[in-house]
C-alpha cells in the first residue's frame, strides 16, 4: 500500500482573500506530515504533526487564530483516532494551549479515558507539562474582528444559526477547522481534527470536532474520515459515521460514500459541510457542499491541492 497523507484546513464561505494564505497553510502542513511518514513514522505521529502546523498558522481557526466565543475568548476542541486498535483521545474547552491536538493524543496515551474536557483537561495539560500560554496571546485582529461582525449582524437581526457561513460573506476568518488521515504501507490508519469552533459560539458549546464519529473516525477495517463546516449539522448527522457506513455497508467508493452522505446531511439538516477520508484501500474521497474547503494530500511524488468544487492542481513535491 502507497502512503498517503491528505489535509484539510477548513469549510465554508472562504473569501478570495483568504485562497493564498489556505493554500500556502495546507500544502506545508501535508508536506511536514508527510515527511514524518516517509521518514519511517507513524501513521499517528503524521496526523499530528499536519495538525500541529496549521495550529500554528493564522490562516486557519485552530490553535493561534482560533475563533472567539461570545464572551470574547478562545475554547478549542481537538480529537485523534488510531484505526488499528480503535484507540482515541479528544478534549475539549482548552484555553491557551497551542497544540490541541497533542493534548488530545495525551488523553488517548496517557490515561485509561477517552475524552477529557473543561477544567479538569486544562489540569490534566498541565500535569503533563504543556506549556499554558496566556490565553490572549492565541487571539489575531482577524478573530476580534470576526467577532465584532458577528455581534453587529445579530443586532441588525441576521439569522446566525448557520453563522459561520453567512459570516463568511463578510468577515474574513470564519472557518479554517483542521483535518488530517494518514493510511501507511501496512494499511494503518490516523485521523486527527482540531478547532477554534464556530465565531459568536456561547462560553462551553462544544462541536463536532472533538466527538468520535462526527468530526473524527479511524477504522483500519473501513478507513478514516476527518470532517470540517457546521459542527451542530455534523453532530447530529453523525457525519464521518455515515460516510465509513456508506463505504463499508453499500460498497461505495471513497469518494462516492463522501460525497452521498455530505450530500444527505445538507439535504436533510440544511447546513454545510467538508469532509476528507481514505478507505482501506487506499482510495481517496473529498467532498464539501459549503462555498470552498481548502484540502491537499500527498501520494508517491505528487501533491494535490485545491479549495474550490471539482479544482485538483498537482505538483510534484520534489518542487518548493
Ligand atoms: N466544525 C467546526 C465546529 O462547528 C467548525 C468548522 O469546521 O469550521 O466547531
Amino acid at each position: 500500500m502507497e502512503p498517503i497523507l491528505i489535509v484539510h484546513g477548513g469549510a465554508g464561505d472562504i473569501t478570495e482573500a483568504r485562497v493564498p494564505g489556505k493554500f500556502t497553510g495546507v500544502k506545508k502542513a501535508v508536506r511536514e506530515g508527510f515527511k514524518v511518514l516517509s521518514d519511517g513514522g507513524s501513521v499517528l505521529d503524521a496526523v499530528e504533526k499536519a495538525v500541529c502546523s496549521m495550529e500554528l498558522d493564522d490562516n486557519f481557526n485552530a490553535g493561534y487564530g482560533s475563533v472567539l466565543n461570545i464572551e470574547g475568548y478562545i475554547e478549542m476542541e481537538a480529537s485523534i483516532m488510531h484505526g488499528k486498535d480503535l484507540k482515541a483521545g479528544c478534549c475539549t474547552l482548552i484555553k491557551g494551549i497551542m497544540h490541541p491536538i497533542s493534548v488530545a493524543r495525551r488523553v488517548m496515551e496517557k490515561t485509561n479515558h477517552t475524552f477529557l474536557g473543561g477544567e479538569n483537561a486544562m489540569e490534566f495539560a498541565r500535569r503533563e507539562n504543556f506549556e499554558l500560554l496566556p490565553p490572549d496571546s492565541l487571539i489575531t485582529e482577524n478573530a476580534k474582528r470576526a467577532l465584532e461582525e458577528f455581534k453587529e449582524n445579530q443586532k441588525k437581526g441576521v439569522d446566525t444559526t448557520f453563522a459561520r457561513t453567512e459570516l463568511d460573506k463578510t468577515e474574513p476568518n470564519g472557518t479554517g477547522t483542521v483535518g488530517a488521515v494518514a493510511i501507511d504501507r501496512e494499511g494503518n490508519i490516523a485521523v486527527a481534527t482540531s478547532t477554534g469552533g464556530i465565531t459568536g459560539k456561547v462560553a462551553g458549546r462544544i462541536g463536532d470536532t472533538p466527538i468520535l464519529g462526527a468530526g473524527t473516525y479511524a477504522d483500519n477495517e473501513i478507513g478514516g474520515v476527518s470532517t470540517t463546516g457546521h459542527g451542530e449539522t455534523l453532530m447530529r448527522f453523525n457525519a464521518a459515521q455515515r460516510i465509513l457506513q456508506k463505504i463499508s455497508c453499500h460498497n461505495m467508493s471513497a469518494q462516492e460514500a463522501t460525497e452521498a452522505a455530505l450530500k444527505e446531511m445538507t439535504a436533510r439538516l440544511v447546513g454545510t459541510g467538508g469532509a476528507i477520508t481514505i478507505d482501506k484501500k487506499g482510495q481517496i474521497g473529498i467532498y464539501f457542499t459549503s462555498k470552498r474547503m481548502a484540502w491537499a494530500y500527498i501520494k508517491g511524488n505528487e501533491l494535490h491541492y485545491g479549495i474550490n468544487a471539482g479544482e485538483d492542481f498537482s505538483e510534484n513535491t520534489t518542487e518548493k
